[in-house]
């Protein structure tokens, strides 16, 4: 497990950009060493906002983000991109690409880019997002775009470490079905048609008012608005960004900032929870072998598997007794 030691909190805490991307290095990289490291970022956390930029590849995602980040930064805001890139995380060349269209945002210490793998191989957020961006935030960033690809199941985890989600969509394609099958369109906070210096704006425009009038989920929450824009030519971008600002004041004002909030560490205790629980069964010497030959014989006795889940349960309750006594004795 990697071990981060007082100088480099030190570093972190003084605004020292490598000992942050070495922190999201370690949070990538070492699931031990998480608790660790949000015991110690959690509290320093100032309330970064963060929005999430999703999307099929190809529509100008990028350049969307760019476009935000640098209206971010010029009024004031210190910001952060982290940047899921689908294929390997040094070797893409969207990654490359990536970079390249960030260049021109200058590189001061109020801007932090991080490009990260999707774990899952489909463009979803790596497990670690989420803890990536809250290093961010205790980093002292207050403006956070989160960056995935594609508008499948998997961009739907977005919605787990985000506050806001925005949905860019290109003219002249047929992701939208896909995006509304998947669910996005229900999740997200604001739709952007980039590329409307291309053919087919104004259809695209009007099948997601149309999706917005029909779509039976979205009635409790105001219709999202929906804008256009070329980022490219940066045009409409003001609007763009506007609108995200406007959408974060409401979002706080309203209570659901804190509630995402309030909702996205209830996941993280159950989740660590059943990781602690898991474990302390799979430490028990022979789990593994115990489980097969279990699941075997109910296949062939014909048999309920929850005898075998109780007497599990209770030597897994009995192992963390053990624990327990053992350290209260050190
Ligand atoms: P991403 O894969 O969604 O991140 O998309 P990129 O930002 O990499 O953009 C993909 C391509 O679309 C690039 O060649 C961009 O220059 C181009 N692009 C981005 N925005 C616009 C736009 O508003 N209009 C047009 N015509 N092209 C755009």
């Amino acid at each position: 497990m990697t071990l981060i030691g007082p100088d480099l909190w030190e570093d972190f805490f003084k605004g020292g950009r490598l000992a942050c991307a070495r922190l999201i290095s370690t949070v990538e990289n070492d699931a031990e060493a998480v608790p660790a490291i949000l015991d110690r970022i959690i509290p320093a956390q100032k309330g970064g906002l963060r929005v999430g930029i999703t999307g099929p590849p190809g529509v100008g995602k990028s350049t969307v983000t760019g476009a935000l980040a640098r209206r971010a930064l010029r009024a004031g805001r210190a910001v952060g991109v982290l940047a899921v890139d689908p294929t390997s995380p040094f070797s893409g060349g969207a990654f490359l690409g990536d970079r390249i269209r960030m260049q021109d945002l200058g590189d001061g210490d109020r801007l932090f880019i991080r490009s990260m793998a999707s774990r899952d191989g489909h463009g979803g957020l790596s497990p670690a997002t989420p803890y990536a961006a809250d290093v961010l935030d205790a980093f002292g960033l207050d403006r956070i775009f989160i960056e995935t690809v594609g508008v499948g199941q998997a961009e739907l985890d977005v919605l787990g470490c985000v506050d806001l989600v925005l949905l860019v969509l290109q003219p002249g394609t047929g992701d939208v079905i896909q995006a509304l099958k998947a669910g996005i369109i229900e999740a997200a906070d604001l739709f952007l048609v980039n590329k409307a210096d291309l053919q087919g704006t104004e259809a695209l425009l009007d099948s997601l008012r149309f999706l917005m009038d029909i779509s039976p989920v979205r009635k409790d929450r105001p219709f999202p608005p929906v804008l256009e824009a070329s980022a490219l030519q940066d045009k409409g971008m003001d609007e763009v960004h506007a609108e995200v600002e406007r959408l974060i004041t409401a979002c706080v004002d309203s209570g659901r900032y804190r509630d995402k909030r309030r909702a996205r560490l209830e996941r993280e205790i159950r989740s660590a929870i059943q990781r602690e629980l898991w474990s302390g069964y799979a430490a028990l010497a022979d789990a593994d072998q115990a489980i097969r030959a279990a699941a075997g014989e109910i296949v062939a006795s014909g048999g309920s598997p929850y005898p075998f889940i109780r007497e599990a349960c209770s030597r897994i309750r009995i192992h963390l007794d053990d624990e327990r006594a053992s350290r209260g004795k050190k």
